[in-house]
Order: structure tokens, then C-alpha cells, then sequence
């Protein structure tokens, strides 16, 4: 790209991009000007980071980078929106901005698609070729997905383009995860973590999602005669794992049953009753079943009372030969099947139904186990203060999303679990010896590596001397590879001043349903790492909901595609909804009338940027002309107020409010009255100085709508500058300096005043047209009354009235005083 064109006030030849002409085609045509621009911003490289320029400030946003699934709803038009709004908005604010697009390419929803795809179950193929089928179907959604980012007029620089199944990319992952394992933040242990039974892995805190279902309650006999108890469970198909019943200390009902062991219905295994405070003895019939594990206080009380573990589920959710005959039966299966034979053998004495608060996987919406077997964690928990600490202290749009934060992180009851067992993701760096355990790790330079396949770097264990090694068969969760995100665009192992330009990323964008995932994985990791936050502002959107009111999702099937809405109606229309839908947080549902609004907003400025160019030929001078009347000076104080208006409202990323100043003044202020108002004197008869400061007026206020409305609408305002008579010499609307507010002309008493004159004609106008007139229609005689304070203000610009409503006769009265305290209406009449 050319060095960033300085914008001096010389005078150009006013010549455009793709032509000469000044003249607008009659209509805006979306589907011919969108991809146009597109291919030309690229071509140009408009949105590229520089990294040579250090004479402007840096501005770098990390943006999540999306799972590449092909899909893309308009949920993820109003994440992308969001983030563009922004980029190209302190891009014309003098930044050098960093805006690299990512792609979280590794997990299981890809690993299911090539099975189902080639028709083989994972393990059918060598690893190499199941991993080979994978990153090819990623890279074909890749495709997909970076097509519809670029036609909804995303300015991502693709330069900057990474991929996290890159092996340049899982070095990092595994770097970052050997300097944490140094430190003693990662580390291997047998503990109990959620499992998804379907998906057959370990899986997060953060991907259990909470479900309510309709579940049953059985009421089983355990033990007989006067060393009987009775007791509710939701999962009679966990007897096998039961290792004891557990009852409150102050429950009168089971005093004397705590320290005797009583046997388990079917399964016959003797299981002590243990007291625990913890017990609520509300529930049921107050003594409870303790099973490995049934629940998370299933993991406490084992510990607590040091219970045996009973294994009685598989990974892929069947019951285990703990569970006797009932071996190899499915969850669902075994529960029934076991029901039955509790009531033969008069053992079941009631069941109820009940809502049933279950975890499921986010995936796949299968309810998730608890299972104990080795893992690699992340030691997160006595992280939290640091945490707290630090989310108070970051700036967070809009405020009441960091509560959000803080209440994820003091929630958590167990370190987070970075193990996955599957193929297509980043290798964990570790190998084993096979005679005494101790774990072997590569040099960094060694990386990256693949213990499933390459040999170990070690050859002695240090601790016994043996030469016999195994890899590690897991993989990394995939959070593990963006949590790094912020710190790998800014160059990171390298941390020289680019690092420290880049990092933290000054602005990190995302959806509310991810700040327990990502925001908060990338903290934990980056206070670990660098001892810093990864980021300084977060600006939280919403999510999008379908029109049954519902979240957005590809499983619910409300969701209308981006693609579809691009293809009706544009980009520069989406966008418009997207910023307008409501403040930034808030959750907005999709609109199609919102859309085609914005798709009329378009028209609307197309045909203003017609009208004006038709009477601005070539560019008019920079200061103001002498004969500014009322109107002018008024039309003058509104775009600089409304430059005002937008830049606060962008500076507080409450693009809502933006994007309705920007169309309410160029529909209402612009088209509807400084337009109306000024007619006449852009007639070849009229009066020259009257002509040039009208001209002088609407260049202004085209130019500054065409800069204002780019962040939102980046086509149609690249559209109408490029045919703009230009005094700058920036090559795109993109590179032009955002405007500011000249104070001289932010005129509050010009504002009034010219309120006053606007509203008597806008009262003239729409008495017109109740008169079934049109506003070109000539009128005999028209009376305006007001009051005492406005006559003389109006008197001074009857002839702007008079013309404006095509009057041949004006009479300007004071009307009655009429209100309680004597004051009094503007009141126009028409006298035929
Ligand atoms: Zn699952
Ligand atoms: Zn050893």
C-alpha cells in the first residue's frame, strides 16, 4: 500500500477510482457495487497493518476465531458487524489497525462430519489419513465461511489470515503449554471431570450447558428388616457403583442406622451409612446414595469419607462388568431394565416424576457422566482472586457483563480439564516412562511435535534409567489452542516491540455466551504466562434471536443465513440492522423489516448524493461563503453536531445510537428540509452567492454523511466518494481522516433559530399536503401565526419560506397566547 495519502486541502482533479463521471447511475445496485468494492479494497489493500509505520498509533483487535463449520447466521453477521464497526472507524481515526481473522479449526463436530462423509468409523484409518480427511473438510468450510466475511464487507486483512491446525500454530499451543507446565500451572492427575459419553472425551466446565428434563424418581428398598432404608434416586442404574448411603447428622429418622453397612439391591455389595451435613434431608426420604459418580457431590463425599471407586461406566456410556449381568447395556437401557427387576423383586416402592436439572454437552446435548481417569488440568481455581481482580479493573461494554465473568470463575469447583480424547487437534508434547511414570518433555526448540507417532526426545528416564517411552495418546482441548490468540498475533515467542505494540489487544469483541470459555481461558492463560490480561477493552454483543424469540442456533433451525439475507438485500442493509437492532449487549432478534429499512435507507441516500452532486459539480471552497442564510447556518451547526453525535456514540461503541443520527439527519435534516429549502436557489437564475453558499452547505453535508455512514455502510459511501468533486487525495473513504467538529460553526443559536425556521416550513409542508397538495404546488396565499419570540426570526427569512412552499403570498402573524402560562403554537394556514 502507498504511505497513507496526508490530506491536505489541495485541490484535486476531482476524479474517481473506477471512472471520471460525476453523474450517478439512477439506482443503487448492491449486487453490481458490493463485490466491486470488495475486490478493490483488496486490491489496494486498504485494510492492511502496516508493520514498518510506527508514526501511528496501533489499534489491534482480537476477534474469536470461529469453528469452521461452513455456516454462517446472522447471529455471526451482527458478531462480525460489530467488530468492522469498529476497525474501520479508528482506521479513519488515524490507527494502524490490526484485524487479523482466525480459524479454531481443530475438534470434534469435524471429526464426526469425515466419518460420516467417507462413511468410516475414526479408528478404520491410520491417524495421518483420518487427520488428512479432516483439514480438508476444514479448509473447504474455510472457504465458504471467509466468502460470505468478505461479502458482507468485513475489512479482516487477510494477510494476517491463521489457521490453529497449522503446524506453525500448534508450536505455540504446545509452547505455551510446556512454559506453563514449567511453572507448575499444568499438571496430570486422576481426577473425576465431565465426560461426554457420545462424544467419548473429557469435557470443560464451561461446555456443560445446563438442561432442564423430565426425569423420574424411584424409591428403592436397600437392606433388610430393622437395618432397612429407604431412599430416592434419579439413577437407579448406578447401584453397582453405590459405596454407601449417606444421611444428615441431625436426621432422628437414621440415627441409628450411621456406621452400619446395609446391601445394595441386585448387586449385593455392603455399603456403609455415612453421616455428612452436606445431606438435604428435604429431599426424599433424606438418606441419599453415594455412587462414583453420580454428581459432583458424589466427587466430594468420595473424597471426604475416602469411599472406594467403583467404575461402572464405560467411555462410550455402556455399564462396565462392575454392573454383573446388566454388562454392555446402554444408560437408558440399563435404567429400565433395572427398574424392572427392582420391582420384582419388591424392591421399587413408588416412582415420581420430576424436572430434572441435567448437564449436557454443548456439542451434542448428551446428558455428561463423571468419570475419573488421568488428564492433564490446568490448575485455574487459585487463579480466581487474580481473576476478580483483574476483570474489575478491565473496561468491559457494556458494564454488566463483567459481573458475568466473576461470578464464572468463583463458580468453578474443579481445575479446568485440558485433555481431550480424540485425533484432529493439537498433540499434547509429552511421553511417559513405561517403567516408572515419570513424564518426559521435548526441548522447545524440538517443537512441534507428536507423541502419538514420534519417538521420545528423552532416551533415559532421569528418575529409573529406562530407555522405554510412551506418547501421550491425548490431545489438546481446542480452547487451549485460542486462548492463546491475542499474544500469537502480536508475534509472540518473539516479544520484541512489535510484541509490545500488539499485546494486550486493545480491543476483544465477542458474544456473551463465550465470556466463560474464551474471555476467560485467555485470562487464566495470559496472568499465567505474562502475568497481564491479553486484552484492555471487551465489547460484548448480544445474541441474536429467531423470530420465535429463541437463541439463534444452527440446532434449533431458526436461523437465517447471512448468505440469504446478502443476496436480497446487500451488505450495507444487514450492517444497518446489526447496528441498529439495539445497544451493544442487548440481546436483538432478527428483522427482516429492519433490514429492508436499511435497504431503503440506501435509496434514500442515493438519491440525495444524485441530487447534490447534480448541483455541486466541482468542489466548493473551504471557507464559508458570505451570504450564509438562517438555514444554511443551520444546516452547517447540524452536521457538525452530528459529527459530534456519531464520534461519542462510536467512542462508546454504541453503534445504535450512531447509526440512527446518521439517518435520521440525512433523512429528516438533509432530504426532508435543507433540500426542500434550497431548491430554488440552486436555479441557474438565481442569485450567485445565494447559489454558492447552498452549495457550499450540501457539499459539506454529503461528504461528512459519506465518511460518518462508512464504518456502517462501507460500499455505498466509498460509492458516492469516489464520484465526490474531492479536495482530498485519499484514494478510498477508507483512508480518510474521520471528521471533527469545527467549533466555530457548532453554533447553538444558529441551532435554534434554525429550528424555528424549519418547523414553520415543515408545518407548511405537511399542511399541504393534508390539503392533498404536493409540496411543488404553488400556493395562493399562506398565513403563518407565531409567537411574539419566533415573528421576528421568521420576518428576517420569508423569502426562504415563502419560495420553500412555493407561496405567491406570505402573511406572518403573532398568534394568540393559548397554553396556561400564556405562550403560544405555530399555526399555518392556507388561503385559496
Ligand atoms: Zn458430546
Ligand atoms: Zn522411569
Amino acid at each position: 500500500m502507498k504511505p497513507r495519502p496526508s490530506e491536505t486541502g489541495q485541490n484535486s482533479e476531482g476524479g474517481s477510482a473506477l471512472g471520471q463521471s460525476y453523474s450517478l447511475p439512477k439506482s443503487y445496485e448492491p449486487s453490481t457495487e458490493e463485490p466491486k468494492w470488495q475486490q478493490w479494497w483488496q486490491d489496494k489493500k486498504v485494510h492492511r497493518f502496516d508493520p514498518s509505520d510506527t508514526s501511528r498509533p496501533t489499534y489491534s483487535i482480537d476477534t474469536p476465531p470461529p469453528y469452521p463449520s461452513g455456516e454462517f447466521h446472522v447471529g455471526n453477521a451482527l458478531n462480525w458487524s460489530y467488530f468492522d464497526f469498529i476497525a474501520r472507524y479508528k482506521r479513519m481515526k488515524g490507527y494502524n489497525v490490526h484485524f487479523p481473522q482466525g480459524w479454531d479449526c481443530n475438534g470434534l463436530p469435524t471429526e464426526v462430519r469425515a466419518e460420516k462423509t467417507h462413511k468410516i468409523r475414526k479408528n478404520d484409518v491410520p491417524l495421518a489419513q483420518f487427520v488428512e480427511m479432516c483439514r480438508k473438510l476444514t479448509e473447504e468450510y474455510i472457504a465458504q465461511m471467509k466468502e460470505t466475511i468478505i461479502r458482507l464487507g468485513i475489512s479482516s486483512d487477510w494477510e494476517l489470515e491463521y489457521k490453529t491446525m497449522d503446524h506453525s500454530y500448534y508450536r505455540l499451543t504446545q509452547l505455551s503449554f510446556l512454559r506453563l507446565y514449567k511453572t507448575g500451572h499444568m499438571y496430570r492427575g486422576e481426577h473425576p471431570v465431565n465426560w461426554c459419553p457420545r462424544c467419548e472425551t473429557a469435557i470443560a466446565e464451561a461446555e456443560v450447558e445446563r438442561e432442564e428434563r423430565q426425569g423420574s424418581i424411584h424409591y428403592l428398598r436397600f437392606g433388610e428388616g430393622v437395618d432397612s432404608v429407604e431412599l430416592a434416586s434419579t439413577r437407579p442404574e448406578l447401584l453397582a457403583a453405590c459405596v454407601a448411603i449417606a444421611v444428615h447428622p441431625e436426621d432422628p429418622r437414621y440415627t441409628k442406622l450411621v456406621g452400619k453397612q446395609i446391601a445394595v439391591p441386585l448387586f449385593q455389595q455392603r455399603v456403609k451409612v455415612i453421616s455428612d451435613s452436606d445431606v438435604d434431608s428435604s429431599f426424599g426420604t433424606g438418606a441419599v446414595m453415594v455412587c462414583t459418580f453420580g454428581d459432583k457431590m458424589d466427587v466430594t463425599w468420595q473424597k471426604r469419607h475416602n469411599l472406594p471407586v467403583i467404575r461402572a461406566i464405560s467411555d462410550n456410556g455402556h455399564l462396565t462388568e462392575a454392573a454383573g449381568q446388566f454388562k454392555g447395556l446402554r444408560l437408558e437401557e440399563a435404567r429400565k431394565q433395572i427398574v424392572e427387576r427392582l420391582k420384582h423383586e419388591g424392591r421399587l416402592s413408588k416412582t415420581e416424576t420430576s424436572q430434572q436439572n441435567v448437564g449436557t454437552c454443548w456439542r451434542c446435548h448428551t446428558p455428561v457422566e463423571i468419570l475419573a481417569r488421568p488428564q492433564w488440568f490446568m490448575g485455574v481455581r487459585n487463579m480466581t482472586p487474580a481473576v476478580k481482580d483483574w476483570t474489575e479493573k478491565l473496561h468491559w461494554i457494556p458494564p454488566f457483563a463483567r459481573q458475568r465473568m466473576i461470578d464464572w470463575a468463583q463458580s468453578l469447583d474443579w481445575d479446568w480439564v485440558v485433555s481431550r480424547q480424540r485425533l484432529f487437534a493439537t498433540p499434547i508434547p509429552v511421553w511417559y516412562c513405561k517403567k516408572c511414570g515419570e513424564t518426559a518433555t521435548p526441548s522447545e526448540d524440538a517443537l512441534p511435535v507428536d507423541p502419538r507417532k514420534d519417538p521420545s526426545p528423552v532416551k533415559k528416564c532421569p528418575k529409573c534409567g529406562s530407555e522405554d517411552f510412551v506418547g501421550e495418546a491425548d490431545v489438546f482441548d481446542t480452547w487451549m489452542d485460542s486462548s492463546i490468540s491475542s499474544a500469537v498475533h502480536a508475534g509472540w515467542p518473539n516479544e520484541s516491540s512489535n510484541f509490545k505494540r500488539l499485546f494486550p489487544a486493545d480491543l476483544q469483541p465477542n458474544g456473551f455466551d463465550i465470556i466463560r470459555t474464551w474471555d476467560y481461558y485467555l485470562l487464566v492463560r495470559s496472568l499465567a504466562l505474562f502475568g497481564i490480561p491479553p486484552y484492555k477493552t471487551l465489547m460484548i454483543n448480544g445474541m441474536v434471536r429467531g423470530t420465535d424469540g429463541r437463541m439463534m442456533h444452527k440446532s434449533y433451525g431458526n436461523y437465517v443465513e447471512t448468505e440469504e439475507v446478502l443476496r436480497k438485500l446487500g451488505a450495507d442493509a444487514l450492517r444497518q440492522w446489526a447496528a441498529a437492532g439495539g445497544s451493544t449487549g442487548q440481546d436483538i432478534p432478527f428483522r427482516w423489516a429492519d433490514a429492508e429499512h436499511g435497504r431503503k435507507f440506501l435509496t434514500k441516500l442515493w438519491n440525495v448524493a444524485r441530487f447534490i452532486l447534480a448541483s455541486v459539480p466541482s468542489p466548493v471552497s473551504e471557507t464559508s461563503p458570505a451570504g450564509l442564510s438562517l438555514v444554511d447556518r443551520w444546516i452547517l451547526s447540524s452536521t457538525q453536531k452530528l459529527i459530534e453525535e456519531v464520534s461519542e456514540a462510536l467512542d462508546g461503541f454504541q453503534f445504535n445510537v450512531a447509526i440512527e443520527a446518521i439517518r435520521n439527519f440525512t433523512w429528516h435534516s438533509l432530504a426532508d428540509n435543507y433540500l426542500e429549502a434550497v431548491k430554488y436557489r440552486l436555479q441557474p437564475e438565481a442569485d450567485l452567492a445565494s447559489r454558492e453558499a447552498a452549495r457550499h452547505c450540501l457539499y459539506h453535508a454529503i461528504v461528512t454523511v459519506c465518511k460518518l455512514v462508512a464504518p456502517f455502510c462501507p460500499h455505498i459511501a466509498e460509492s458516492i466518494y469516489q464520484i465526490l468533486p474531492k479536495k482530498e487525495l485519499a484514494e478510498s473513504v477508507h483512508l480518510t481522516i474521520w471528521p471533527k467538529p469545527e467549533p466555530s460553526v457548532l453554533n447553538d443559536n444558529w441551532m435554534r433559530e434554525g429550528t424555528i425556521l424549519v418547523e414553520a416550513i415543515a408545518l407548511g409542508r405537511r399542511r399541504k399536503s393534508e390539503n392533498g397538495m404536493s409540496l411543488s404546488a404553488p400556493v395562493k396565499k399562506l398565513v403563518i401565526a407565531a409567537p411574539e419570540a419566533s415573528l421576528r426570526l421568521l420576518k428576517e427569512n420569508q423569502e426562504t419560506i415563502a419560495r420553500t412552499l412555493r407561496a405567491e403570498q406570505l402573511t406572518l402573524e403573532q398568534s394568540p397566547p393559548n397554553g396556561p402560562g400564556g405562550e403560544s403554537d405555530m399555526h399555518v394556514e392556507i388561503v385559496s
